[in-house]
């Protein structure tokens, strides 16, 4: 059976609690979650999270932690050349994988950073030093860090399969680093995602092995191939499209690693609604009844 689910919210008094509901009631297997706005860096105590009735529901859904996902913040750049930022991102991921090692998940997906300026060969070596610190700083704790591939928007590091893979062989304990595979990112960057899946995962075996995969990001894209954009669209209204998508969804090479949609709300009369019940269950190959498990909400 497919892992699939997508990216969910936590908050309210349910907390993680809620974001198992939320994930059951799009019909999902695997979900990602923010530990709290990925815009700031306010944190609800860990004791307030609904830690262990969230893996209760898991439980009883038969939903591994390993499909469970952390994603950390946008706001920490590991690339900066500015001394006060690069410690800021050292110190808030360091406090992040404690976090979502209390809440039972094993992975956590980080965009590298990007260089504003300074080029890839510095930044390179910047964000080498600082999950160097990072993973020193958090040995005991069993929990990798997934580097998301980018689409080379503005000067994000970690658009080419190379960067990536850079990066892992300086750090010392890259065991604990893997890989988030972001359709959307890989197209925009230049990847031939649509046309020749199978191309490019053979050319990202080459340079970093494709057991380094953790997790994907499912997003059909606005844009052609090569835009460098970053603009997700929902899956079969994009310039990826439905084929290629569900091709990558049931990759025989990937049966075990969990997938995670990240398309946008869709827009209904006033209001904005989740399209993952809907996505989900056509990968799955299921008739979309739009009720969905409403019970769990
Ligand atoms: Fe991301
Ligand atoms: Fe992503
Ligand atoms: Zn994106």
């Amino acid at each position: 059976m497919i892992k699939i689910g997508s990216h969910v919210n936590m908050r309210g008094k349910d907390m993680f609690l809620g974001s198992v509901k939320e994930a059951l009631s799009y019909g999902a297997n695997a979900l990602m979650i923010y530990t709290g706005a990925p815009q700031n860096t306010r944190r609800k105590k860990i004791e307030d999270m609904k830690v262990k009735e969230a893996h209760e529901l898991l439980k009883e859904n038969d939903i591994l932690l390993d499909d469970v996902i952390v994603h950390a913040p946008y706001i920490m750049n590991l690339a900066s050349p500015d001394s006060r930022k690069f410690h800021f991102a050292i110190d808030f991921l360091t406090s992040e994988i404690v976090r979502t090692d209390a809440l039972g998940v094993k992975q956590i997906i980080l965009h590298p950073g990007a260089h504003v300026g300074t080029g890839e060969k510095k930044a390179i070596h910047q964000i080498i030093k600082g999950l160097d610190e990072v993973l020193n700083q958090t040995k005991d704790v069993d929990v990798k860090i997934a580097l998301e591939t980018m689409a080379g928007k503005g000067t994000e590091i970690g658009k080419t399969f190379e960067e990536l893979a850079q990066i892992i062989s300086g750090v010392k304990d890259n065991h604990r680093l893997s890989i988030c595979f972001d359709t959307c990112h890989t197209h925009d960057y230049g990847y031939l995602v649509k046309e020749d899946f199978n191309q490019v995962i053979n050319h990202f075996d080459k340079i970093l092995g494709s057991e380094r995969i953790s997790v994907f990001h499912i997003n059909d894209s606005k844009n052609p191939s090569g835009s460098r954009k970053d603009r997700h669209q929902n899956i079969g209204f994009g310039y990826i499209g439905f084929d290629a998508l569900n091709q990558i969804v049931h990759h025989p090479d990937f049966v075990e690693i969990p997938k995670i949609l990240e398309t946008p709300y869709i827009k209904a009369e006033d209001n904005k609604i989740p399209p993952y019940l809907e996505e989900i269950c056509n990968f799955q190959n299921k008739s979309f009844n739009k009720f969905g498990n409403l019970n769990y909400l």
